[in-house]
């Protein structure tokens, strides 16, 4: 490139925690980083160049707003900037910086130049900011240096592949990428809790697919339709990967709870045992490694310690429960920024909760009432006719 030309528009894509590996496992996740971001990319139509010299990674392609907006939803990228790149030279980077500033600064403004060079010859990062910081405070009146707490920040980097220019960190959700920690199944629900277990998982680097126990009667009329919406949402923050969902028809289980007269107040801590025990049959057909709930640590009976230690013990599958010490509302904000908060809520009610349900239901009782109910034969039942459910980018296929 010389001097001349227009400056290029390149996103630079900025990972964290992959930095801190070794290298052979730091270069294993950048490639599996590199698969998802060039398959969220050509699903959404766009064909791009990428290069990925230490530390950063830089995507060439049309439309370099829109692309940044399509990565700052992948998992294991920290920031996505949209930069200017120019020869890596004081006076290019100065210029183009001067031309950014003057689109974006509306004095009287606070600011701040950020410099950083990767190159040790010729100025330092510090003096390369004070140059182009200079040129910029005399090009624009009425502007303050304010390196603590600026109201407009400018970057500027050298590398040894070019000087690059932005003004702006789009914020990405930080994590590992998708797919670099292995499968896990996902408790899906109608609620608020399971959709943000799942992307907790998601956001460090689980490849999750979904499960729903559709109750059928025993469920509120809109619980099948609301745990599906929860899916859709969440195959945004997977982009261009088809995110599975496997529903089970559990009515059979709770008919039977009801006919055989197993005591009504065991019932939630035998529906979550059963829950586990489809979701550990199908781990072993879909390749996953774990079961994933939303369970909190005292939120509804179902959920003391007691019961918790009872639920799991129906499998020897890990059971990871990610939301286990949040605060409804720390799930509830979270839900909201991740966008599955659904604001109106339809009929969620679950027709087979007791009134009392146990606290604490005694082992012995649970595994009783299991043999009354032929769990093992149940279990068969339900898992001869599931059905998959596939989203992609928001879409049901
Ligand atoms: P959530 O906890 O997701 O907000 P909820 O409050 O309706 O949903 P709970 O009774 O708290 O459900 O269930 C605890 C966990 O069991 C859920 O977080 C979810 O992982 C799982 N779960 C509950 N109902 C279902 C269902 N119908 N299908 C699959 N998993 C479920
Ligand atoms: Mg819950």
């Amino acid at each position: 490139m010389n001097g001349c030309q227009e400056p290029e528009k390149v996103v630079m894509v900025r990972y964290g925690e992959l930095f801190l590996k070794s290298d052979p496992v730091m270069y294993h996740f950048i490639g599996i980083l590199l698969r998802n971001i060039r398959k969220a990319l050509e699903t959404a139509g766009h064909s791009c160049r990428f290069e990925s010299p230490r530390g950063r990674i830089f995507v060439y392609g049309e439309k370099p707003e829109e692309i940044a907006g399509i990565i700052a939803r992948i998992f294991g990228i920290v920031d996505v900037s949209v930069c200017m790149r120019v020869e890596a030279t004081p006076e290019a980077l100065r210029d183009a910086a001067v031309a950014l500033a003057i689109s974006h600064v509306f004095a009287p403004c606070r600011f701040a130049v950020r410099a950083k060079r990767q190159t040790k010859t010729g100025m330092n990062s510090q003096q390369l900011g004070e140059f182009i910081g200079s040129v910029i405070y005399d090009a624009i009146p009425g502007l303050s240096v304010d390196l603590t707490n600026p109201e407009y920040e400018l970057f500027a980097e050298v590398r040894d592949c070019g000087g690059f220019v932005y003004d702006a960190r789009i914020p990405a959700p930080g994590g590992l990428p998708w797919g670099s920690q292995g499968r896990v199944f996902c408790l899906l629900s109608s609620g608020i809790d399971s959709p943000v277990a799942s992307w907790l998982a998601m956001k460090r680097g689980c490849e999750v697919s979904h499960l729903h126990m559709d109750g059928g009667r025993w469920a509120g009329s809109d619980v099948l339709e609301t745990a599906i919406e929860n899916h859709r949402r969440l195959s945004l923050w997977c982009p261009g990967f088809d995110l599975q969902m496997i529903i089970v028809d559990t009515e059979p289980f709770y008919d039977r709870m009801q006919e055989r007269h197993i005591p009504v107040r065991l019932r939630c801590v035998l529906c979550k045992r059963f829950m586990l025990r489809v979701a550990a049959s199908l781990c072993g057909r879909e390749g996953a490694q774990a079961i994933l709930t939303g369970e909190n640590l005292g939120q509804v009976a179902s959920q003391t310690l007691a019961n918790l230690a009872v639920i799991a013990d129906a499998t020897t599958v890990p059971v990871l429960r990610p939301l286990i010490t949040y605060d409804k509302a720390e799930t509830i904000t979270l839900a909201r920024k991740i966008g599955t908060f659904m604001e109106k809520q339809g009929d969620l009610a679950c027709q087979a909760v007791p009134r009392m349900p146990a606290t604490a239901a005694a082992g012995l009782a649970v595994r009783e009432s299991e043999e009354k109910l032929g769990v093992d034969e149940l279990l068969a039942i339900v898992l001869s006719q599931v059905r998959y459910v596939t989203a992609r980018n928001g879409t049901i296929l």
